[in-house]
């Protein structure tokens, strides 16, 4: 897999985020990546957490879908518990 380009834009339309795979709502900003496997060309979208997941942590994020989902419910876990407060 070979990574084209890479550019934070505001979302037009709503994307699946391909970390936490969740929707993320037009107007958003979000990191867009094209990249280049095989002979396909695929645009991924990256939402602010989990961009924030895969800086903290360091992770590969085409490979490691599942490890991103488990830091995003950590993630929200301690956002949730951090405003509790
Ligand atoms: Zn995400």
């Amino acid at each position: 897999m070979v990574l084209l380009s890479t550019k934070t834009v505001k979302t037009i339309k709503p994307h699946r985020c391909m970390g936490c795979v969740k929707t993320i709502p037009p107007g958003t900003r979000v990191l867009r990546e094209v990249v280049v496997d095989g002979n396909e060309i695929w645009t991924v979208y990256i939402c602010e957490i989990c961009q924030d997941i895969i800086a903290e942590h360091e992770i590969d994020e085409f490979s490691e879908g599942d490890i991103i989902r488990n830091y995003t419910h950590e993630y929200n876990a301690r956002k949730a518990h951090h405003v509790k407060n």
